[in-house]
C-alpha cells in the first residue's frame, strides 16, 4: 500500500508549523525572514500560502508516476514503492532536466554552492520507511495535513466532500492528476487562485517522456555519453581537487616554495 498526504485547507489555521517542522527535519534554516518567503525554494520545500483568510499549501506532489525521474539520465531521482520521490544527490550530475520536466514547478537548485544540489520535499522518506509520519504532519494542530494511505486518504477525502458539499470545491487535486500523486489537496477556493493548474493531463507525464525518447534514439545514447562525460569531469576535478588539499595538508612544506 502506498502512502500519501491529504491537506485540507478549510481545517488549516495558517500556523506554518509545517514550515517549521520540515525545516528542522531537513536541516534547513527557519526564522521570521523565511517564514515571509512565500514561494517554495532550495531552502524552503514546503510553503502555507495565504490569501485573505484562506491557506493552501505547495510541496512536492510525490507523483505516482513522477516526470523529474523519466527524465533523469542518471536515475537520482526515483519513485519508492511507499510513495516518497526521492533524491540521491551522489547520482546527480546537475543537468537540471527534473527542473524543466516537474509539471509543479518544484525541484530548485543550490545555484550559489560550490557543489549544487536538486532540492525538494522527499515525503520524508527515512521517516515514512520506519513507519513513521511525515514530519508537518505530525506537527499539524489541526489535522489539516493528514498522513496515511492513499486508498484511505481518498476515501476521506470524497467523504468530506459528500458530507459537507458547500465548504468544498468538488475536486480532490493530486486524485487523477498527472496520473495521480501521494499528495491530496481539499479546498473551498478553486485551486487555480493559489496557482495550481487544473487543466493538466490525466496520464502520466512519464508516457510522454518515452514518446519524445522513442522518436530521437540517435540523440539519447549521444546526449547521455556528453552528459556524463561533463558529469564525470566535475566529478574527476573535485577528487583531484580533493586529493591536492589533502597532500597540502600531510606535507605543507612541499607547497610553500614550489617543487624541489
Ligand atoms: S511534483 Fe515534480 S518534483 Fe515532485 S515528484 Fe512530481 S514531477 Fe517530481
Ligand atoms: S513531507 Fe517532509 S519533506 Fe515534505 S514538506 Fe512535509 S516535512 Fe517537508
Ligand atoms: S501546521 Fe497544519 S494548520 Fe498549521 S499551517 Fe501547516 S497545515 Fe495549516
Amino acid at each position: 500500500m502506498s502512502k500519501a498526504l491529504l491537506y485540507d485547507a478549510t481545517v488549516c489555521i495558517g500556523c506554518k508549523q509545517c514550515e517549521q517542522a520540515c525545516a528542522t527535519k531537513n536541516g534547513l534554516p527557519y526564522d521570521d525572514a523565511v517564514a515571509a518567503e512565500p514561494a517554495q525554494s532550495e531552502h524552503k520545500f514546503t510553503v502555507v500560502m495565504t490569501k485573505n483568510d484562506k491557506f493552501m499549501r505547495r510541496l512536492c506532489m510525490n507523483c505516482a508516476e513522477p516526470a523529474c525521474a523519466s527524465v533523469c539520465p542518471v536515475g537520482a531521482l526515483r519513485k519508492t514503492a511507499l510513495g516518497p520521490v526521492i533524491y540521491e544527490e551522489s547520482r546527480c550530475m546537475g543537468c537540471r532536466y527534473c527542473m524543466v520536466a516537474c509539471p509543479f514547478s518544484v525541484p530548485k537548485y543550490e545555484w550559489g554552492k560550490l557543489t549544487p544540489r536538486v532540492r525538494k520535499c522527499t515525503m520524508c522518506a527515512d521517516r515514512v520507511a520506519a513507519g513513521q509520519q511525515t514530519a508537518c504532519a505530525e506537527i499539524c494542530p489541526t489535522g489539516a495535513t493528514k498522513f496515511g494511505e492513499r486508498d484511505d486518504l481518498m476515501a476521506e477525502a470524497q467523504k468530506r466532500i459528500r458530507d459537507n458539499p458547500s465548504q468544498y470545491v468538488n475536486h480532490i487535486f493530486g486524485q487523477t492528476e498527472v496520473g495521480g500523486t501521494s499528495v491530496l489537496l481539499l479546498s473551498s477556493v478553486p485551486f487555480e487562485e493559489f496557482g495550481y493548474h487544473t487543466n493538466l493531463t490525466q496520464d502520466p507525464l512519464p508516457m510522454y517522456t518515452y514518446r519524445v525518447l522513442q522518436h530521437i534514439p540517435d540523440f539519447v545514447p549521444l546526449g547521455g555519453m556528453v552528459l556524463g562525460g561533463i558529469w564525470w569531469i566535475t566529478h574527476r576535478r573535485e577528487e583531484v581537487a580533493g586529493a591536492e588539499r589533502h597532500v597540502t595538508a600531510i606535507r605543507p612544506d612541499e607547497n610553500k616554495g614550489g617543487k624541489r
